[in-house]
């Protein structure tokens, strides 16, 4: 019987597979299946074409856009199942919607940890992911071996839903700081500072975060924007943060309005750009942009 299988192939799902068929039986799944194809020639991990053939495996990974997702593949191999399976899904869902999905596999004598991963492409690809698990103790333990071979660090961070929970805040801090820089960034550009030089005097200062440590260096700076990580997903984790709020009677204003900005830029310049891309709009309503004085 196959260890583990995992479910969805994009840029994150793709390298954390080929971590997992380094150590692990692995069977992958994707709906474009010539990247399950590519997958197994490239990591020696056993591509199926029927989605309901990775039930052979004790352990399931998906690794989605959202749990909309998540929850239709998780219904269509529901009748197949075997009790005793352990779902992990490494999406960044929405906790709501994982609790259902938990009750559901439940029903099917299966245990679901939701464990969404930090760290980007990057990280993926060299298996130091960051990754918040939420769901049952035992469960999480049972998993650990698993989701250790590609991550870093691994916490449990409660019940079914805290893991998701975790991730939509951890990236509306993303979405803030990436926001705030650029409109500071703007800013000292108008006042006739290159961006250059203030970024570095920011990266050994107290404004500093991850966005302006590596985000407006590598991606805004250059004017590369590569895309690894699309404006649409995070314009859904910050929607996500919101609505966990609201839930909860918290107020949030920053939070609300980071999350409205990213659905104008999605709308404005579209989800299909990179999630750093969001710092063009604020040049364009400022009428400059961020890229060091003399090219
Ligand atoms: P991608 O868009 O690169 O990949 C999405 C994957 O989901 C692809 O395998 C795609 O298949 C599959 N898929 C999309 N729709 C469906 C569907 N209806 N049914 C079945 N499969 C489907 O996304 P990422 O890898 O970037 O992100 C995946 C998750 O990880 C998201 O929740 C994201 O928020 C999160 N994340 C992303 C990070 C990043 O840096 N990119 C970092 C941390 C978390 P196909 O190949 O056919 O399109």
């Amino acid at each position: 019987m196959a260890q583990v299988a995992f479910i969805g192939l994009g840029t994150m799902g793709y390298p954390m597979a080929g971590h997992l068929a380094r150590q692990f039986e692995t069977l992958v799944w994707n709906r474009t299946a010539s990247k399950a194809q590519a997958h197994a020639q490239q990591f020696g991990s056993r591509a199926v074409a029927d989605l309901k053939e990775t039930t052979q495996a004790e352990f399931i990974f998906t690794c989605l856009p959202t749990s909309v997702e998540v929850e239709s593949v998780v219904e269509q191999v529901l009748p197949v199942l075997k009790p005793g399976t352990v779902w992990i899904d490494c999406t960044s869902g929405d906790p709501n919607h994982s609790r259902r999905i938990a009750r559901r596999l439940q029903e099917a004598g299966c245990d679901f940890l939701d464990a969404p991963v930090s760290g980007g492409k990057a990280g993926a690809e060299a298996g130091t992911l960051t990754v918040m698990v939420g769901g049952n103790r035992d469960t999480f333990h049972r998993a650990l071996p698993v989701i250790q071979a590609f991550a870093g660090k691994v916490f449990h961070v409660g019940d079914v839903g805290a893991g998701h929970a975790v991730k939509a805040v951890n990236n509306m801090l993303l979405a803030i700081a990436l926001l705030s820089a650029a409109e500071g960034l703007v800013t000292l550009v108008k006042q006739g500072v290159d961006p250059a030089i203030a970024l570095e005097v920011i990266n050994v200062s107290s404004g500093r975060s991850f966005s302006t440590e590596v985000h407006f260096p590598e991606r805004v700076l250059t004017r590369e924007f590569p895309n690894t990580f699309s404006l649409a997903l995070l314009a859904k984790d910050a929607r996500i943060a919101v609505s966990m709020a609201r839930e909860a009677y918290v107020p949030v204003p920053l939070m609300q309005i980071a999350a409205e900005m990213f659905e104008m830029a999605k709308q404005q310049i579209g989800g299909d750009v990179d999630h750093t891309a969001v710092v063009k709009l604020i040049e364009a309503w400022a009428g400059v942009e961020i890229a060091p004085k003399g090219g």
